[in-house]
């Protein structure tokens, strides 16, 4: 694969072959030119306040205006009538200003203020830019007015500063009362006005002001639009985008964002096709907003879009797509992204290999995380929490805590994912007592309050021990309400350790919380199957019909070279079919050798896991393993994933066919991830 992507690189120059077999869909087809990448780093949702006196101002000054030029010299002359400066005492000032700006804009406020010391002539562009940036810097406020007062010719650029400074630092009346008292102002001062509101989400005032205001240019529309956005307003944002006079690449972002925001998805499209100038934050989002309405096969898409269109992307792009790649468990192009980073900027990101990281672990790849986690340069919170995670989630409790430990030695403070990671990794490690101590160290000795994942991890804790009744215990002090994942979690301990009377307690608190829970019916159905009770077995599937629960169809999925082939139970639509079944058949036979006994229990209890009543042989998961054994080449592992939990049969029978096959066979459910190899599962049974 990677071979045949090396050669086809080398033939045509171009940086991303993998993307060449995807064509612009009828939806995509600017032209290039229309693209202009500007601030990849911006909000999306807001033009910066015009704190920047540059960017917005219609008066960008110069950095010489020798009309205003002060001197702290006390022999100065009077500047007004004759400046006495000759041209070389002008490109100081102008070298020094430029010296002055470039300290401000790294955030070097010591040095800028050094430079401005020594300058005996000042003009008032010096001020402004010293003003700046003591104005941006939160904590600096009654300096920046010091300074503001000091300045002896104040200009429209000084009062837009300002007014930014309180804006960004100050309470709204005090902004207000500045506003009132400006000698004169300018579009800036009232878009500066109107983006504070807006960001502040006092859009009643927003508004007032955007009446009130004489002329209006992009960023006022801009403001509004964004501001509508961030709060919930999408019709108002709507409106005040149609009439928009003026539609900057901001605006039109925005709105895109909001569609998306509230699953918009078709409306987003049609902006995104008409806008006629998009930048990097339009497509991020657009990444974005296809992965969080679970649309991330389009995400994909539309990021192999942005590339092919030669857009670079920046971490967030990439983090949105790796996103994509763990919920499509696409580790071919999650591999690719991979690649693609490594050739750029971003190598060295934290949040980028973090991304990375995490995307691996999703796809099951732990091996390959390990290794980019040992290369990241400086390793984030967010990074150990990927790891730790990834190992706990996978059943390897041990190396996950001692990450932990290391994480520790190293100074890093763990947060609230840390120890959600932790008690899961001692969960899956059953290492009920660990489990428990860190749980009080991590009110005691971390401040970390607990959430309801810390208590449903420490519910399923006690649970897989079989304390079931400290785990009820647990539930009952809980600082806040029980959520319904809480009970769903017991009455999961209660099927395997067969608990009728605390699974009927379970069973009723999760169906209050969640009628709807097709789960805690199946669970309930179970636990009485398990004890024989065939009369409530009957009751409960009565009593899910009367509710109309839906039941979520099982289905499974395996990724071959980058085509994702999804099965259904007693699935009759994938053309392989036959020898899939021819495959399953043999296994059958040497897996009952061995010594396999198909568990009918599970046949009975999954009814409701699986839409429909098959065969056991027929349920997805195995179906989807049959085709791997065939198609993955041997010494590879078969990964599988499913969208429901695997059923008891399904995990007894892959475990004598990772040992018949000698594979190692990884299959992810909507719990946890299963290793199966040589006859043995990474989840100890207890899942
Ligand atoms: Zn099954
Ligand atoms: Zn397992």
């Amino acid at each position: 694969m990677y071979h045949y992507l090396r050669n086809r690189r080398n033939q045509r120059h171009f940086p991303f072959p993998f993307i060449e077999n995807f064509l612009p869909t009828k939806h995509c087809n600017w032209p290039f030119s229309t693209f202009t990448v500007q601030t990849p780093n911006a909000n999306p949702n807001f033009e910066a306040v015009p704190s920047n006196f540059h960017a917005h101002s219609p008066q960008r000054p110069n950095l010489l205006s020798t009309h205003n030029l002060t001197s702290t010299h006390p022999a100065a002359p009077s500047l007004d009538k004759s400046p006495p400066f000759d041209q070389n005492s002008l490109n100081d000032i102008i070298s020094s200003n430029k010296i002055i700006t470039s300290y401000i804009r790294s955030g070097d406020l010591s040095s800028a203020l050094r430079v401005f010391g020594n300058m005996t002539v000042k003009t008032t562009v010096t001020w402004n830019a010293m003003l700046a940036g003591y104005s941006r810097k939160p904590g600096k406020l009654t300096e920046a007015q010091k300074l503001f007062d000091q300045i002896p010719e104040k200009d429209t650029v000084s009062y837009n500063i300002m007014l930014a400074g309180y804006v960004q630092n100050s309470d709204m009346e005090t902004v207000w009362s500045f506003f009132n008292s400006m000698p004169s102002k300018d579009i800036a001062s009232w878009n500066t006005m109107i983006s504070g509101f807006a960001q502040k989400g006092a859009m009643a005032k927003a508004r007032e002001l955007f009446l009130a205001m004489p002329a209006k240019n992009s960023v006022t529309w801009s403001a509004m639009i964004s501001g509508y956005v961030e709060c919930g307003a999408l019709e108002l944002a709507e409106e005040f985008f149609e009439f928009a006079a003026v539609k900057s690449v901001v605006a039109w972002t925005a709105m895109i964002s909001g569609y998306l925001k509230f699953g918009k998805i078709k409306k987003a499209e049609r902006l995104f096709k008409e806008m006629p100038v998009k930048n990097l934050v339009t497509w991020n989002a657009m990444i974005a907003g296809y992965v969080e309405n679970c649309r991330a096969e389009d995400g994909l898409k539309i990021f192999r879009i942005m590339l092919r269109y030669g857009i670079r992307p920046n971490h967030s792009s990439l983090s949105s797509v790796l996103l994509g790649c763990s919920e499509l468990s696409a580790l071919q192009l999650g591999k690719q992204v991979h690649q693609l980073v490594c050739k750029s900027l971003l190598r060295d990101d934290t949040t980028a290999c973090t991304s990375l990281i995490s995307m691996y672990c999703k796809c099951g790849v732990l091996d390959d995380a390990w290794k980019l986690f040992l290369e990241t340069k400086s390793k984030d919170i967010v990074s150990w929490n990927a790891m730790i995670s990834g190992y706990a989630q996978h059943g390897a409790g041990e190396k996950a805590l001692h990450l932990f430990e290391e994480m520790r030695g190293e100074g890093i403070k763990p947060d609230w994912i840390t120890f959600v990671a932790v008690l899961l990794a001692c969960n899956h490690a059953g290492l009920v007592d660990i489990g428990v101590r860190y749980f009080d160290s991590m009110v005691k000795d971390y401040g970390v309050e607990p959430r309801p994942d810390h208590y449903t991890c420490m519910v399923d804790l006690l649970g897989r021990a079989g304390k079931l009744v400290e785990a009820v215990d647990l539930i009952k002090k809980m600082p806040f309400k029980p959520h319904s994942a809480i009970f769903g979690t017991l009455l999961g301990a209660c099927r395997i350790h067969k608990n009728l009377e605390l699974a009927e307690f379970a069973a009723q608190n999760l169906l209050n919380l969640d009628p709807q829970s097709a789960a805690g019916y199946v669970q309930l159905a179970n636990v009485y199957a398990a004890t024989n009770k065939w009369d409530h077995v009957a009751r409960v599937r009565r009593s899910m019909k009367d509710n109309k629960v839906v039941k979520t169809p099982g289905y499974s999925w395996i990724e071959i070279k980058n085509t994702v082939h999804e099965f259904r139970s007693g699935d009759r639509v994938h053309p392989e079919l036959a020898s899939i079944h021819e495959k399953l058949n043999e296994l059958e036979k040497k897996m009952k050798l061995a010594g396999y006994v198909p568990d009918l229990e599970s046949a009975l209890h999954d009814v409701g896991e699986e839409q429909k009543e098959q065969l056991l042989l027929w349920h997805s998961e195995k179906l989807a393993i049959a085709f791997g054994l065939i198609v993955v080449p041997y010494g590879t592992p078969i990964r599988v994933f499913k969208n429901l939990r695997v059923c008891g049969d399904c995990h007894r029978a892959i475990k004598y066919i990772s040992a018949i096959e000698r594979r190692e066979i990884i299959l992810r459910d909507t719990v946890r991830f299963h290793h199966f190899m040589g006859g043995c599962c990474s989840c100890g049974d207890y899942w």
